[in-house]
């Protein structure tokens, strides 16, 4: 009830009662709690109240009773601060004014939240609206603890770091204005739960795994996400207390997920970090793989959805380093060691430089550069393939490829890394090949020339030289598509091929018209192509004889014989001479070392029969065999078939001539050697008798003939002769041996 009186006034005057004293103010959850001390005398109090800006109080309240000394006033707003002052009534009399008291109203900060937040408790409470700040208190054993202050009405929050795992604590908070307080009301918090701490969150190959480090009590643990989109924490799963990580399978490549943990204790939910751990889903790599090429090493993998790019690492001696980033999909480090072996591995980076993939499995290489010099060679029967020799490698592998094809073919693998050749036989004359060859190593391939080296395969040009009374005659055979020929030659210790002469396309035979005489002249033809390419005939070979000079074919029958031989062609080898063997098919496998030393020292061998048999005396049948199995047996041994006979005795008739199938050779000077076993006599008879083109007749069975030998060989080459077989002088003196006819001598 709200009265103004008139009578107020008169009070004034001690006519009214006591006035009220010790006026008391305070904030209750209600409102503002007023207290006075009683005036016992009256029937009862006003209750006036003014904001500072008013000059006068208004009465708010009339309580009736004089026992009845206080009054809360419920309708004071929060904020504002008031003067209170009461007066005491009796009947129309009313005491003077009390004293006025200040207070600002102030309503209570209720806490209406303790929750457990991210290593602390975390107190929200209810405004009061118009305070300063908020004073935040905890009650321990000893008593009210003062724990922080506030600043601002709308700041109604607060976190206790101060805590401990499994205990409960309780706040208050008092709102403050000046000297004003509100009134306040204590509240427990659940038990306190340490947060796991997030260790590490890492791509862990297809998926994510999330560590942390455990709060000393928990029962168990809960793992929420956060994908790209999502505003709102998901929880995945609850783990038991032993869980210290959670594998994320439930993820993909390129998105970016958000985690965040929680632990229970007795029922209670600890905080968490609210922002949570970030990472980018990045699947590691596929398909790593390393190998040579192009004398580096050279890397690819498969991309990884969301990789922004990726780093290169390699452990080189135990040491693991960077070697590149890159945003493709493949990598080569040419800075690398023929021989040594590598390690590498890839990880994916994502948008951000510390966002990686897990690493990929480790891949070793060991690096095998290209073989060098690799050339290919025309040969009789195929091409040949040499290249220099790898220190590193174990074998190598060759490959062919056909003349415009894309693809290289395997065709040969050789375990060896001292085998530095092959020989291709498998190829066609007149085609052009390209061939290319790796190193290999364990396993481990090498790289090499992608273009390789090509060559047209001219499988033989059939060279041969032959003595001719002009020279050296040399032939081939035709060659299609030839722009012409290059003749080079060679003799006997030199080191280099010399061009002697260009030969028209039209042209297959030359004459070297000036050989070297008294050596062996090598030959090779260069076969030239309108496309610049060329092949190379493989060497043939003639003695250099020299028509203008005297010449003598010193002829052994009957052998061979090891002792009598070989005395021989030491002596022949001596003075760089020759003479031709008529060897007796019988002997040859069992002097087989003397026949191939004859051969070495380019003698020509004979035909003297199988069995020593008289031609004259025997069938057709039997001369064909006496001379073709002499002829096969010495063709096994040396290499070489025979193409001169004499027959024993020098016994021929018709059926012998024309049976034979060979030149029959016979002498111009008998030495009788076998008959009267005597040196002198034979060298006396040759001195006597020799004259340029003389075949002369000894039997290499005894001394005596090796010792006349011994004389001759020595005078006949201080004499002017040329010692040279029966083929050789025939063909220098222009003689053309047919088969069935007989030569006597050179003139
Ligand atoms: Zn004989």
């Amino acid at each position: 009830m709200v009265c103004m009186t008139t009578f107020s006034y008169a009070g004034g005057f001690g006519i009214g009662p006591d006035m009220p004293e010790n006026i008391n103010t305070v904030n209750t959850f209600e409102g503002v709690n007023l207290t006075w001390g009683k005036s016992p005398e009256s029937d009862g109090y006003k209750v006036y109240r003014r904001l500072p800006e008013q000059r006068h109080s208004v009465e708010i309240a009339e309580i009736e009773g004089a026992d009845k000394n206080f009054f809360t006033d419920k309708t004071a707003e929060s904020g504002k601060k008031y003067e209170y002052s009461v007066r005491a009534y009796k009947d129309i009399f009313l005491s003077r004014l009390s004293e006025r008291k200040e207070l600002v109203r102030l309503s209570q900060p209720t806490i209406e939240k303790v929750t457990l937040g991210d290593g602390c408790i975390e107190l929200n409470w209810k405004k009061s609206a118009g305070a300063e700040g908020y004073y935040v208190y905890k009650k321990t054993a000893q008593g009210i603890e003062f724990l922080g202050n506030v600043k601002g009405d709308n700041n109604c929050f607060y976190e206790d770091k101060d805590v401990s795992e499994r205990k409960s604590y309780t706040y208050t908070v008092t709102a403050y204005s000046g000297e004003s307080r509100s009134s306040h009301e204590y509240k427990t918090s659940p038990i306190f739960v340490g947060t796991p701490k997030i260790t590490s969150v890492e791509n862990t190959g297809k998926s994510i795994t999330v560590k942390w480090q455990k709060p000393k009590f928990a029962d168990s643990f809960v793992i929420y996400r956060k994908g790209n989109n999502d505003t709102q924490w998901v929880k995945l799963k609850v783990l038991s207390s032993e869980a210290d990580n959670f594998i994320d399978s439930d993820v993909k490549s390129g998105e970016i997920y958000t985690y965040t943990v929680r632990a229970i204790s007795q029922k209670n939910y600890s905080g968490y970090n609210k922002s949570g751990v970030s990472l980018q889903c990045l699947n590691i790599p596929e398909n790593f793989s390393a190998g040579n090429y192009n004398d580096g090493i050279s890397l690819s993998w498969d991309a990884v959805e969301g990789a922004e790019s990726y780093n290169v690492y390699r452990t080189y001696d135990k040491t693991t380093e960077i070697i590149g980033q890159t945003a493709s999909v493949a990598y080569s480090d040419m800075n690398v060691e023929e021989g040594k072996t590598y390690t590498y591995s890839i990880k994916a980076v994502g948008f951000k430089s510390d966002m990686l993939s897990d690493s990929t499995e480790n891949i070793s290489c060991c690096v095998l550069k290209k073989p060098l010099n690799i050339a290919a060679v025309n040969m009789f029967d195929g091409i040949q393939l040499y290249w220099e020799k790898s220190n590193s490698a174990t074998g190598y592998i060759i490959y062919r490829k056909n003349f415009g094809e894309m693809e290289w073919t395997k065709i040969r693998t050789v375990n060896s890394r001292n085998t530095n050749y092959i020989i291709d036989h498998d190829v066609q004359k007149d085609r052009m090949y390209m061939y290319t060859v790796q190193c290999v190593k364990n396993g481990v391939l090498g790289s090499f020339d992608v273009n390789g080296v090509s060559i047209r395969h001219i499988p033989s040009l059939g060279i041969k030289a032959t003595l001719c009374p002009q020279g050296i005659k040399l032939q081939w055979s035709e060659i299609r598509n030839s722009s012409g020929y290059e003749l080079f030659r060679k003799t006997d210790g030199d080191a280099d091929w010399v061009k002697i002469g260009s030969i028209d396309a039209s042209q297959t035979a030359c004459i070297d018209g000036n050989p070297i005489y008294g050596k062996k002249n090598n030959y090779v033809v260069r076969v030239l192509f309108s496309d610049g390419g060329f092949a190379d005939s493989t060497v043939s070979s003639a003695f250099g004889i020299d028509p203008n000079k005297p010449m003598v074919a010193l002829t052994y029958d009957d052998g061979p014989s090891t002792e009598v031989t070989n005395r021989i062609l030491d002596k022949l080898a001596q003075y760089n001479a020759r003479a031709t063997f008529f060897v007796v098919g019988e002997r040859v496998n069992k002097y087989s070392d003397c026949l191939k030393r004859a051969v070495s020292q380019h003698c020509e061998i004979g035909n003297h029969s199988y069995h020593h048999k008289d031609l004259s005396k025997s069938t057709a049948e039997e001369i064909k065999q006496e001379i073709i199995s002499t002829n096969t047996a010495v063709e096994n041994i040396t290499g070489v078939y025979p193409v001169v006979a004499r027959a024993p005795g020098g016994a021929v008739n018709d059926l012998a001539r024309e049976n034979a199938g060979m030149p029959f050779i016979f002498w111009s000077i008998d030495t009788l050697d076998w008959k009267y076993r005597n040196a002198e006599s034979v060298t006396e008879k040759v001195k006597n008798e020799v004259k340029d083109g003389s075949i002369v007749l000894m039997h290499d069975l005894y001394n005596s003939t090796a010792d006349a030998s011994d004389i001759l060989i020595p005078w006949l080459t201080e004499n002017g002769y040329q010692l040279v077989t029966v083929s050789e002088m025939m063909a220098v003196k222009g003689i053309e041996m047919k088969d069935g006819e007989t030569y006597i001598s050179g003139y």
